[in-house]
């Protein structure tokens, strides 16, 4: 049994004379101390699917369950109980209260939940010790949102949900957000789902992905798993690496220069879809079987420590050498696709 569950869980809000089905017969399930990311375009029901899961809002029918509480069943003390104790929320605009220094606003938390940490502490682990008695407005936006992370993490919360933590800050500050929202999770084992678009920080550190559009998860599992091998449009639109291999098929068709061969060569797709693949493999080839391999171009991400998406390359030499190589490459557990091969016409 996964820690949470979403279990055909419908939302349905109205709109005028009709409804709009923000959660469609949403199913998901996210293990203890995972960290999850939740994609998809703008209005494909992602801060609903969070708002239900932090007992926000209620769900039109199917069943929410954390850990070893129903939410979905839960009514008002219980529930209260539930968002003050289980749960931290991180939100875009961190919502602080503006007369209230960094320390009141994290001492909020603390009021709420008895078994919260102690707030200077927790205040020192997000580098703003210093800053304690500022007031939000003489804190730069990272600040903030630090504040905000320390309020949430205050409580201690065995789940804390982030909706674009990091949506109103430059890149480099909400990198260094995020790191630090990864790094205190991991410290205190906390089961976290995130809203983000900043994909290469999804590529390092989410465990698992749920792709959603129009109410609906198209596409989930573990983040190396769907990287490498997407099955939705959706899905790609949100991960270039696997896809721009195909740009390959459109330079045969417009008989681009550089997909010419001489007689004997061939062009082949290696793409590296599981995670045992290390990198150095095209030059071990080349000089194990004596080939040639000319890069046409490569796109490689790392994603959880291996390396996803592949290289598209002219070989040349000994016809047999390279039916070797081919075989090694998948042996090693590379995809090899051949793409033109002028080994039997031109
Ligand atoms: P996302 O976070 O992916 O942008 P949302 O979950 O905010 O998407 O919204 C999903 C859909 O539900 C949208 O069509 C949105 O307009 C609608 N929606 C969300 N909240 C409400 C609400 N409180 N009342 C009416 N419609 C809502
Ligand atoms: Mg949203």
């Amino acid at each position: 049994m996964s820690y949470i569950s979403f279990e055909d869980v419908c939302k349905d809000y109205p709109a005028g004379n009709t409804v709009v089905h923000a959660s469609d017969h949403v199913n998901f399930q996210i293990e203890k101390g995972e960290f999850c990311v939740v994609l998809g375009p703008s209005g494909a029901g992602k801060t609903t699917v969070l708002n239900l899961l932090g007992g926000m809002d209620k769900a039109t029918s199917g069943r929410i369950i954390v850990g070893d509480k129903e939410i979905t069943g839960l009514r008002s003390p219980q529930l209260t109980e539930y968002r003050r104790h289980d749960v931290g929320f991180v939100f875009q605009f961190y919502n602080l209260m503006p007369n209230l220094t960094a320390l009141e606003n994290v001492e909020l938390a603390q009021q709420v939940c008895e078994r919260a940490l102690d707030p200077r502490e927790v205040l020192e682990q997000v580098g703003l010790g210093q800053r304690m008695n500022n007031f939000p407005a003489q804190l730069s936006g990272g600040e903030q949102q630090r504040v905000s992370i320390a309020r949430a993490l205050c409580k201690n919360p065995a789940l804390l949900l982030c909706d674009e933590p990091t949506g109103a800050l430059d890149s480099k500050t909400g990198e260094q957000v995020l790191d630090l929202l990864t790094r205190l999770c991991h410290d205190y084992s906390t089961t976290v789902v995130i809203i983000t678009h900043e994909m290469a920080v999804v590529k390092e550190i989410c465990d698992r992905v749920a792709v959603m559009e129009h109410g609906r998860v198209v596409e989930q599992g573990e983040v190396f798993n769907v990287f490498a091998d997407p099955r939705q449009e959706i899905t790609r639109s949100f991960i270039h690496t696997t896809s721009n291999l195909r740009k390959i098929e459109e330079l045969i068709a417009e008989d681009s220069p550089v997909v010419k061969l001489n007689p004997g060569e061939l062009i082949v797709r290696l793409s590296y879809i599981q995670r045992n693949v290390s990198e150095p493999l095209i030059s071990t080839v080349s000089r194990k079987f004596d080939i040639v391999l000319n890069i046409i171009f490569s796109d490689i991400a790392i994603v959880q420590n291996a390396p996803i998406g592949g290289t598209v390359a002219i070989i040349s030499g000994e016809r047999e050498q390279i039916t070797q190589a081919i075989a090694y490459l998948s042996e090693k557990n590379v995809g090899v696709e051949v793409i033109k091969d002028a080994r039997v016409s031109e």
